[in-house]
C-alpha cells in the first residue's frame, strides 16, 4: 500500500477504501513482500480488524494502521526487543503512553517492527530474531536500530511506523531506506512503556512517507505524561500550522565538522545539492563549527553503555523472559539465563557499561564523559544563537552490505558520527529523503537523507523547513517497489 497517512484518510473520506479493506490489503502486501525484507516480527490481523470495524474516521488518525518498533508495549501483543531473552516469553500487559495516545487519535497499532536487539546497533544485524533488509537492495542493511520500522514504511508494507532514537536510530534507517524519520526533543514524548536502553538519550518518534505525516504522528504522541518524569510540561504547538510556510530568511548552519573527511563523495553530492535547494527557497546558509564533534562517538558509547548496563539488569531470568534450565544455584541461574538470552552486541555493551561505572574507573570514564557531554550541548547552544537550524548528512556512508562491518564494531560505531550529538544535546532532528548515491556493488543507487537539526522544542521549525524542501523535490515520491 503506497498510501501516506494523508492519502489513506482521503481514501476513507471519499469512501474509496474502508479501514477493514486497508488492513486486508496491507496484510496481503506483507504476505507477498515481507519474507524478503524481514521488517515484521509479528502482526495480529484479527485484533486489528475488529478495531478497524469500530474505527472513528473523524479522528486525526482514524482507522490508520501503524507499525510499532518491537520495544514499545502494546497491550496483548508480544514485545521482544528482538531479543531471545524476551522472544516467546513476554506479552505486554499494558499500553505505552504513545500507544494510548495513538489509540485516542484513532490509530490501530498493527504489527511489531524488527530492530537491533534492545536498540543497540546501526544495521539491524543485531536482531536476535531475524535479519532485516533494505527494500532498495536486499543485500544491504536498512540501518538501525529502527531498521524494521524504516523498511516496512519504505517497502509499502506499512503506512507509517513508530521508532526510537537513542543515537540516531530513527534518522539513520530513515535515511538509508528513503523515508522520513523524526527524533523529537528529549522530553517532548513520553517514554512510559518504552523498554529503556539509555534513559538520558532515548526518544520515541515517527517514521513516515512524508513530512506532513510526521507532523500528524508527532501531534498525536507529544505532551507531558506524569508517568514519565522526564517528559516536559511544555505546551504542544499545532505542528500542521508550520507546514506550507516558506523558509525565506531562515538561517541554516552547516557544521564544518559534518562535511569533513570520511564523508562518502556521492552522499556529500546529494546533501550539498539539498543545501543549494534550501538556498534557492530563500534560506541563508552559513558555515558553523561544533568543535567537540570529534569526541561525540566516544562520549556516547560510554554514557549509553553505562545506562544500558543498569537498565538491562532487570533481565535476570526471574522476573522476565528466558530462564536457564536446572541452575546449580542463584548465581548460576543469573549467569546462564543472561548468557543464553542476550546476543553478542548486548553483552559487549553490558560489559563495557559495567566497566566504565566501576569504582576506580568511574571518574576517568563516566564522569569525564558527562563533562564532555556538557561541552557538546554548549556547542549546539552557541550555534543556535546564530542560526535557526543545522543541516548535514545523516550517515557518512550509503547502506553497506549485510555482514560487511559485523567483525568491526568500532567501524559500525563511527558511522553514528552525525546523529549521536543530537541525542547527547537533547535537541530535535529529522531525516528527509534528498536523493540517491551511486554505491559500488549495489543493484541501484541507494537513498540518502538530509538531516535538519533544531533547537530544543523547535520541531515546528524543523518540520517547516523539511516540508518546504520536500515539496520542492520529488525524492520522497520515489518508491522501492513499483
Ligand atoms: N547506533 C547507535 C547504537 O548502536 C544508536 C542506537 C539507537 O539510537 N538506538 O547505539
Amino acid at each position: 500500500m503506497k498510501h501516506t497517512i494523508t492519502e489513506l484518510r482521503a481514501a476513507y473520506a471519499s469512501g474509496e477504501l474502508s479501514p477493514v479493506e486497508a488492513l486486508k490489503s496491507l496484510a496481503a502486501s506483507i504476505d507477498q513482500r515481507d519474507a524478503d525484507i524481514g521488517g515484521y516480527l509479528s502482526h495480529d490481523l484479527d485484533t486489528a480488524l475488529s478495531e478497524a470495524e469500530k474505527a472513528d474516521l473523524s479522528k486525526p488518525l482514524g482507522g490508520v494502521p501503524i507499525a510499532i518498533k518491537d520495544l514499545i508495549n502494546v497491550k496483548g501483543q508480544p514485545c521482544s526487543c528482538a531479543s531471545r531473552i524476551l522472544h516467546g516469553h513476554y506479552t505486554a500487559p499494558y499500553d505505552a503512553t504513545v500507544i494510548r495516545k495513538l489509540r485516542e487519535a484513532g490509530a490501530i497499532p498493527f504489527g511489531r517492527a524488527n530492530m537491533d536487539e534492545f536498540a543497540m546497533g546501526s544495521s539491524n544485524e543485531n536482531s536476535g530474531i531475524q535479519p532485516c533488509r533494505n527494500p532498495w537492495d536486499t543485500n544491504r542493511i536498512p540501518g538501525g536500530s529502527s531498521g524494521g520500522s524504516a523498511a516496512v514504511v519504505a517497502s509499502d508494507t506499512a503506512i507509517a511506523a513508530l521508532g526510537s532514537d537513542t543515537g540516531g536510530s530513527i534518522r539513520q534507517p530513515a535515511s538509508h531506506c528513503g523515508v522520513v524519520g523524526l527524533k523529537p526533543t528529549y522530553g517532548r514524548v513520553s517514554r512510559f512503556g518504552l523498554v529503556a536502553f539509555a534513559s538520558s538519550l532515548d526518544q520515541i518518534g515517527p517514521v513516515t512517507k512524508s513530512v506532513e505525516d510526521a507532523a500528524l504522528m508527532l501531534q498525536a504522541i507529544s505532551g507531558h505524561d506524569e508517568r514519565d518524569s522526564t517528559s516536559v510540561p511544555e505546551p504542544v504547538p499545532n505542528y500542521a500550522e508550520s507546514l506550507g510556510r516558506d523558509i525565506r530568511g531562515m538561517k541554516i548552519g552547516l557544521p564544518k565538522e559534518y562535511f569533513a573527511e570520511g564523508l562518502d563523495a556521492n552522499v556529500r553530492a546529494a546533501v550539498e545539492a539539498a543545501v543549494k535547494q534550501l538556498e534557492s527557497l530563500g534560506a541563508e546558509t552559513v558555515e558553523i563549527s561544533l568543535p567537540n564533534t570529534e569526541h561525540a562517538v566516544a562520549v556516547y558509547y560510554i554514557i549509553a553503555t553505562a545506562e544500558a548496563s543498569a537498565n538491562l539488569a532487570r533481565f535476570d531470568g526471574v522476573r522476565y523472559g528466558h530462564r536457564a534450565e536446572n541452575p546449580e544455584d542463584l548465581l548460576d541461574h543469573y549467569k546462564r539465563s543472561r548468557a543464553e538470552g542476550f546476543g553478542e552486541e548486548v553483552k559487549r555493551r553490558i560489559i563495557l557499561g559495567t566497566y566504565v561505572l566501576s569504582s576506580g574507573y568511574y571518574d576517568a570514564y563516566y564522569l569525564r564523559a558527562q563533562k564532555v557531554r556538557t561541552l557538546i550541548r554548549d556547542d549546539f547552544a552557541k550555534a543556535f544563537e546564530q542560526v535557526d537550524l543545522i543541516a548535514s548528512p545523516v550517515s557518512p556512508i550509503p547502506p553497506f552490505r549485510l555482514g560487511e562491518k559485523l567483525d568491526d564494531p568500532l567501524a559500525m560505531y563511527l558511522a553514528d558520527i552525525y546523529t549521536i550529538s543530537a541525542n547527547l544535546a537533547g535537541i530535535c532532528g529529522i531525516s528527509v529523503p534528498c536523493g540517491f548515491a551511486e554505491t559500488q556493488g549495489a543493484a541501484r543507487p541507494l537513498p540518502v537523507g538530509l538531516q535538519l537539526l533544531g533547537k530544543p522544542f523547535g520541531e515546528s521549525e524543523v518540520l517547516r523547513a523539511a516540508h518546504a524542501y520536500e515539496q520542492a523535490t520529488h525524492w520522497h515520491r520515489e518508491r522501492a517497489f513499483d
